[in-house]
Order: structure tokens, then C-alpha cells, then sequence
């Protein structure tokens, strides 16, 4: 019987195949790391060629465990967002380095646009802001720098990571999700179409790039993997954390802490508007039909950690920052403005670079790690503070992704946030969530309501500090966050 699913996790730092059954058990999961290239300060590419290939080898070893590519009903694919890929339609090779989310390169260029008056249209349209984190200006930095992209003529492709591993996996065909596509900064996410206009704005070629599809449905066979495999999900990896923690309703919320951290709430059939520099996003289509989603995007969280093990060497893994933060009564007047590329919500200073402050003789390496897991919750904070002034209180919050697995910081959160927060046992839920949309899309579940029987069983963690000691602390953020705005 064929009814399991395939889930293949693309992420900033590793590809990760998954296979599930239909009840949410996950019964097979395999990783590869990916080089992270950092060509020059603020540049951050991924070599796209490395990221298929990886891919390609966890999901054949997967589909091996499942027993054969005739045991899985489908595929769900779901990916870091907003990084681009520039390949040629008739070798399928890379034509250029990935340019990945956290690239800072195109800074200058939004900065003039916004300068010229430009921000509160690409706002009206795409509910994003001139940022650099979008695809749309990489895309036209891409097209001006690299002369290659303009050889290739009409053979260039575009796409984000989602549409590079869907045209590998079926030899060609170009397509992307409605959510993918609403990072980009080049689609009206009313409308749910490429927008010519910003196509214009930011310089990319609009025929290079895919067509915008649902995120359930039967969009191509893989003949990879010995018989052939539809593909039935696609989701951005952030849209489909929001799936598989069922934030189904308006105003449930998720937190993933990954590489970066991103807060997502449900908002219903009409794109949100935020007046408070949070985002508008599509959190789903299906059947033509989107939900959307009010996003505030954190550029460094578990990152912050990876930069404290590698570039510091302050740590030896980023589990033990658990028991060094508990090894200390308090941050020691420490804090760290984890800006290491810019600020993302709701400040966005492309400029801003992070501080650690506050050190003294009696400093110690468990005040640093403390006060940089801490930085987590005093982010989440900022942008707790933003979604209530746009009219979304949190009264609860599901959290997930790597970091999460740290019971200090998950009660830190609770505790700063000042409501419940819920970690579902199975933490995988960007996977989940990719697996319920090809659950949906091979017809094992009737809609997302019903493929939510996928999400297992939830922890809590409630609040339990007194407000002075809140206060403190976020006044404490607020002074070390205010001089790193300064000086950018
Ligand atoms: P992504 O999907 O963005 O690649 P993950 O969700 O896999 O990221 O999370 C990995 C991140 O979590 C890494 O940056 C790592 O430093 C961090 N991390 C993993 N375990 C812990 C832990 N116990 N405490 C703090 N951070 C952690």
C-alpha cells in the first residue's frame, strides 16, 4: 500500500529528507549539512548544484528505508524562503551562486528606492518592505553584475529553492507556490500574480521566472526515484511550520527558531495591513483560494549560537548553552543585540551590526551565552509589542525548530512574552506541515482541518517570573537595542 509521504526539508543550513505515515509519525529522517559560502562581509551564497545533489542523495536513501518509491503516496517540499537560483533551461546547471535570505548585498539598492519614495507602494502590493531579505532586488543585482544571467537569454531560469529542486526532480518543469512567490517582492499577493510593475522596479527578467501554483495539488512526477512519485505540497518553510503547528484559525500563532526566527499569525482570507513594519504574507492556496499570514522576520537567532561555537569558539555545541545559561543566576548586566546581518522586524536597519554590552571583570563566558539565548526572547518581545500595536494580542504561542530543543530558553520565552507557550513533542513541524499539504494534495485528507490529525501530542511552559523582573530585563534590551540603532 502506498500512503506514505515524503517530505523533503530544504533548509539554510541542511537538506533533511523525511518520511511519514499518515497519523504524523515520522519514520525516517536523513540530513546533509550544506556549505554556507560567505564571499565577502554581509554576502552569504549557497552553491545550488551542492543543494541538489544532497537532496537528491537523503531522499534516495529515505525512499530505500520506506522500502521503494512504490510505498510513498507523495512528496511535500518545503524550503528556505526568498534565496534564488539562477539556472540555464537546457543543462539544468547552476548559472551563478545561490544568493540566500540573509544576503545584505543589495542593502544600497533598496535604500535608494525607499529614497525615492518607493516603499509604500511595494508595501500596498506585496506586504513586504524594500529590504534586502527579498528575492526581487538579489534578483536585479544578480542580472546587472553577473553577465552570464544575460548571455543565457531566454534559457535563464529563475526561481526560489523550492522551484530549482521541483524542475530537478521532474527534467523541467518551472513552477512555484503562492507562498514562495509572496517573498519575492514581484507578486501581488492580492491578486496572486506576477506584478509587472515590480518586475520593473527591481530589474528582473518576468520571463524567467516560474509560474505560481497552489500549495496542494498534483503539480509533477519524479521518475528518480525507480517508479514514479507526484509531487502534492510545496510550502515555504515558514507558511509550512504555520500548517504543522495548525495555526488553521485567525490569530493562532507559531514561533520557529532555526538559523533565523520567524513569528507567523494567522489572519484569514484578507491580506493584514501593519502599520508597525511587520509583514503580510500568504500563509497558504488551495483551490485558487489564499489565507494569509502577519509575519515578523528575525534574522539571527540559532545562528547567533552557530557564531558562538565557530567564529568564537565559546562553546563546543549549541546544547550546552542550556546548561551554562543555568549556571548563572542572571545575565550579569550582559546583553547581546544578535545583529550580526542587520535587524529584521520591527526595527529593519540593514545597517545595524550586534553588541555585546554591559562587561565587567566579573563577566563570564555563561553571562555571554546567557545573554545571548536570552536575546531570543527580548526579540520575540519587539515583535510581540509590533503584532499587538497592529491589533494581534498573543495568547499563546506554539514554538518550534532547532533551538526550541533548549527547556531554559523555551521557559525564558514564556516567561518574558508573559503568556503560554506551547512545543509540540514532535518538533519538526515545518516537515509536518509540508507533509499535511501532500496529504491534502494526494487526496489522503479532504483539507488541512482534517490533515491536522498529523500534529501529535504539545508541551507548556507558563509564565513565572514577577513583572519587576520582566521589566528589568527589557529595559535592559531596550537601552543596548537603542545604541546599536544608533550607530548604524
Ligand atoms: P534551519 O532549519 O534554519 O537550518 P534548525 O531549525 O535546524 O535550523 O535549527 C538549527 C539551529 O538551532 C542552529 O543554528 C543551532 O545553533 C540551534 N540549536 C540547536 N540546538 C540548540 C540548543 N539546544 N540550544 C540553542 N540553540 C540550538
Amino acid at each position: 500500500m502506498s500512503d506514505l509521504i515524503l517530505v523533503i526539508d530544504e533548509g539554510t543550513t541542511s537538506t533533511r529528507a523525511m518520511l511519514f505515515a499518515p497519523d504524523g509519525k515520522c519514520l525516517a529522517t536523513e540530513a546533509a549539512e550544506l556549505t554556507q559560502h560567505y564571499p565577502e562581509a554581509g554576502r552569504v551564497e549557497h552553491d545550488a548544484a551542492e543543494i541538489w545533489d544532497k537532496t537528491l542523495a537523503v531522499s534516495r536513501t529515505v525512499v530505500e528505508r520506506a522500502g521503494g518509491a512504490d510505498k510513498i503516496a507523495a512528496i511535500g517540499i518545503t524550503n528556505q524562503r526568498e534565496t534564488v537560483v539562477f539556472w540555464d533551461r537546457g543543462t539544468g546547471e547552476p548559472l551563478a551562486p545561490a544568493i540566500v535570505w540573509q544576503d545584505r548585498r543589495t542593502a544600497a539598492i533598496c535604500r535608494d528606492l525607499k529614497e525615492a519614495g518607493n516603499e509604500p507602494a511595494v508595501q500596498a502590493k506585496t506586504g513586504l518592505l524594500l529590504d534586502p531579505y527579498f528575492s526581487g532586488s538579489k534578483i536585479g543585482w544578480a542580472m546587472r553584475n553577473w553577465p552570464q544571467l544575460r548571455e543565457a537569454g531566454d534559457r535563464l531560469a529563475i526561481g526560489t529553492i523550492e522551484s530549482w529542486l521541483i524542475w530537478k526532480l521532474t527534467g523541467g518543469l518551472h513552477i512555484t507556490d503562492a507562498t514562495n512567490a509572496s517573498r519575492t517582492a514581484l507578486m501581488a499577493i492580492g491578486s496572486g500574480h506576477w506584478d509587472d510593475g515590480l518586475i520593473e522596479l527591481f530589474g528582473a527578467p518576468g520571463a524567467a521566472l516560474p509560474e505560481i501554483v497552489d500549495c496542494a495539488g498534483s503539480f509533477g512526477v519524479t521518475t528518480l526515484f525507480g517508479a514514479p512519485i507526484a509531487i502534492c505540497g510545496i510550502a515555504g518553510d515558514q507558511q509550512s511550520a504555520t500548517i504543522g503547528q495548525s495555526c488553521l484559525a485567525p490569530g493562532e500563532t507559531k514561533a520557529t527558531f532555526g538559523t533565523g526566527a520567524f513569528v507567523l499569525t494567522q489572519a484569514g482570507a484578507t491580506p493584514p495591513v501593519s502599520r508597525n513594519r511587520l509583514l503580510s504574507t500568504i500563509a497558504w492556496q488551495l483551490g485558487g483560494r489564499r489565507a494569509y499570514a502577519l509575519e515578523g522576520s528575525v534574522f539571527v537567532a540559532g545562528s547567533l549560537i552557530q557564531w558562538l561555537r565557530d567564529a568564537l569558539a565559546l562553546i563546543g555545541t549549541a546544547q550546552e548553552t542550556e546548561a551554562l545559561a543555568r549556571s548563572v543566576p542572571d545575565n550579569g548586566g550582559v546583553y547581546c543585540v544578535p545583529a550580526l546581518s542587520g535587524l529584521g522586524a520591527p526595527w529593519w536597519e540593514a545597517d545595524a551590526r550586534g553588541a555585546i554590552s554591559g562587561l565587567s571583570f566579573s563577566t563570564g563566558r555563561a553571562h555571554i551565552v546567557r545573554a545571548a539565548l536570552e536575546s531570543m526572547a527580548h526579540q520575540a518581545h519587539d515583535l510581540k509589542t509590533a503584532f499587538a500595536a497592529d491589533g494581534v494580542d498573543w495568547k499563546l504561542l506554539r514554538i518550534d525548530g532547532g533551538m526550541v530543543a533548549n527547556d531554559w530558553m523555551a521557559q525564558d520565552l514564556a516567561d518574558m512574552l508573559d503568556v503560554s507557550v506551547e512545543r509540540p513533542k514532535f518538533a519538526e513541524t515545518t516537515a509536518l506541515g509540508a507533509a499535511m499539504l501532500a496529504g491534502v494534495g494526494s487526496g489522503l485528507f479532504r483539507d488541512l482541518n482534517e490533515a491536522a490529525v498529523m500534529r501529535g501530542a504539545v508541551e507548556t511552559f507558563e509564565p513565572a517570573i514577577p513583572d519587576e523582573r520582566r521589566d528589568a530585563r527589557l529595559a535592559g534590551w531596550r537601552h543596548a537595542v537603542a545604541s546599536v540603532i544608533e550607530s548604524a
